[in-house]
């Protein structure tokens, strides 16, 4: 299976808000043997189609934690969010080099479908809700530099620039 290309910060496709997928198809299960050996690859804990410029609303997620098996989501939805929220260090495979600590719930519950098509929901804490949530907000084109303060927004964007330059 081939590993492709990881889009950067900067490429229109991870700022589009990806497609449902209609069918779960071997089209889907090729994309996410390819996404698992992208995210490995790169050592990345999770990864989103956008992110190889496929516009579906596909992620894998594995969070490298004892007992927790990797897995695909097709058409993930988070339907609940704790109250309760966690501070931790968030980086992404589209924008390497920067890192920074962000705000998110501390639990999620999500429903979506599995590589053969079948529903699936799932609740997570700690990292995997923490993945689940960054990975879900690719396919919104929302990546982890929007949910920290504009100030901090700014300096990360700076050091992308000095990053790439
Ligand atoms: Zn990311």
């Amino acid at each position: 299976m081939p590993v492709r290309e990881v889009r950067l910060l900067g490429d229109p496709v991870l700022r589009r808000t990806a497609q449902p997928v209609a069918e779960v198809s071997d089209e889907t299960r090729a994309l996410i043997a390819d996404m698992f050996d992208t995210m490995y690859a790169e050592d990345g804990v999770g990864l989103a189609a956008p992110q190889v410029g496929v516009g579906q609303r596909v992620i894998v997620v594995d969070p490298r934690e004892e007992g927790v098996q990797p897995f695909a989501l097709v058409n993930p939805v988070i339907l609940e969010r704790s109250v309760e929220l966690e501070r931790a260090e968030e980086g992404c495979l589209s924008i390497p080099g920067l890192k920074e600590i962000v705000e998110r719930p501390a639990g999620v519950t999500v429903r979506g479908f599995d590589e053969h098509g079948a529903e699936v929901t799932l609740s997570g804490t700690g990292l995997i809700a923490r993945v689940l949530q960054h990975e879900v907000d690719h396919l919104d084109g929302i990546l982890f530099i929007d949910r920290v303060s504009p100030l901090k927004r700014k300096l990360l964007i700076d050091r992308w620039k000095k990053l790439t330059r």
